[in-house]
């Protein structure tokens, strides 16, 4: 059944999509789907400070309050603890959608609830976008791409994935959904965009979510051995959460539908990463190989020339001068604050 949780400032006139150019977006209501998790809650920062009033749904599953808390009390923030596999009523200008576990681990963790998040969360969040006229931002992935057959990866190919494997209910999941995606566009006239994001780390990044960066993170600061799996030879482009943020609201805010890749450029073998891990954090670091997972692509970089000419966007922080930020925060959440005063 559909209820009625929130109608943000009914006093509103205009839906997104129909906003003339150069009106003044203060003010803008924009839903965020997935905004207690790590990239969202940075996404939900900006908007915030942009004077938009901003509303969360988040089912908590890999968010935390931690990441939004900053907020309560603003009365342009509200958080609903909801899950976008249930239908909701709400009124907004713009729908981000990034409502779905990122992490192999937290995605694995539950196969069938990730494709219904994928799947049935998206088709409600296309069909609350057609029913109030609001712009909606698909987030998907790079993982679209598969095991890419292509180097880098450009938006017109078409990728290489395994529809029966475990990474499936993932990437298989975010290929439907972009084509609910297009199919809304297409048939309800509703005003779309797609990013595909490519790894992104950063604060708030959840400290034991098993994703590589993360992991080694968290391994060097407690003195663990830095566990890097199969031959530490296959390759990821990191980006910083901050440059992913940039991209996602010029893709929001501009004419282009996308796909877009959002990623950095700069390739890393596993065994380069934990190198800058070891710079970075501690050069003693031990490496300890570990069997790899089923289906791990092999090589991932973002070709993104599309987004340069048509958003004007291109990510600013490299990886070394990215991750020591990162550090920061895992230190605080890991020690708490006195310890990572005197460290
Ligand atoms: P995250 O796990 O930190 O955030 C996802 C958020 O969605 C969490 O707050 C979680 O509680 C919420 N959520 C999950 N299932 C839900 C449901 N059924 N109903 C309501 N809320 C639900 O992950 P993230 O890294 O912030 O990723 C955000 C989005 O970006 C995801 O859609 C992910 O697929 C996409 N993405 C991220 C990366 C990356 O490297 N971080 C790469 C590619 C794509
Ligand atoms: N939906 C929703 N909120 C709304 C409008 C629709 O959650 O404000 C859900 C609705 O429950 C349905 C899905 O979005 O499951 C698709 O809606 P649409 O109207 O496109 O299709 P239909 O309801 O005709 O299947
Ligand atoms: N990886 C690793 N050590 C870890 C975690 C992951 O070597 O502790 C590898 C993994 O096999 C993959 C890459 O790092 O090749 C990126 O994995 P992640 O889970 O971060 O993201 P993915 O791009 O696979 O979704």
């Amino acid at each position: 059944a559909i209820f009625c949780l929130a109608a943000h400032n009914p006093g509103r006139q205009f839906v997104a999509g129909k906003v003339p150019l150069g009106l003044k977006r203060k003010g803008l209501r924009v839903l965020v789907t997935g905004g207690a998790g790590f990239v969202g809650s940075h996404l939900v920062d900006r908007l915030v400070a942009r004077g938009d009033s901003v509303i969360v749904v988040d089912n908590l599953f890999t968010g935390r309050k931690e990441n939004v808390m900053h907020h309560f009390g603003n009365p342009n923030f509200e958080m609903i603890r909801h899950d976008v596999v249930e239908p909701i009523l709400l009124e907004v200008d713009q729908i981000y959608h990034l409502a779905c576990p990122a992490s192999p681990v937290h995605y694995k963790y539950n196969p069938v609830k990730t494709i219904k998040t994928n799947v049935v969360g998206t088709l409600n969040m296309l069909g609350l976008a057609k029913r109030i006229g609001a712009r909606f931002l698909l987030t998907s992935t790079s993982e679209v791409y598969g095991d890419p057959l292509q180097h880098p990866q450009v938006e017109t190919y078409w990728g290489n994935v395994n529809p029966i494997g475990v990474r499936s209910c993932y990437d298989e999941g975010k290929r439907t959904a972009e084509t609910l995606t297009m199919d809304y566009h297409r048939g309800a006239n509703l005003e779309v965009r797609i990013a595909r994001i490519f790894n992104t780390y950063g604060p708030r990044m959840c400290i034991d979510d098993g994703r590589v960066v993360s992991n080694f993170v968290a391994q060097a600061l407690r003195k663990e051995p830095l566990t890097v799996y199969g031959d530490g030879k296959q390759t990821r482009s990191f980006q910083y959460v901050s440059d992913l943020v940039e991209g996602l609201m010029r893709l929001m805010e501009g004419d282009h539908i996308g796909p877009f890749n959002l990623g950095n450029p700069g390739e890393f073998t596993m065994l380069e990463l934990a190198k800058v891990v070891q710079d970075t954090i501690d050069p003693n670091a031990r490496i300890e190989f570990r069997e790899n997972t089923q289906d791990d692509p092999h090589k991932r970089k973002p070709d993104i020339t599309k987004a340069k000419e048509q958003l004007g966007w291109e990510p600013k922080i490299a990886l070394r001068d990215g991750l020591p930020l990162m550090v920061t925060d895992f230190r605080k959440r890991i020690f708490g604050d006195q310890d990572s005063a005197a460290t």
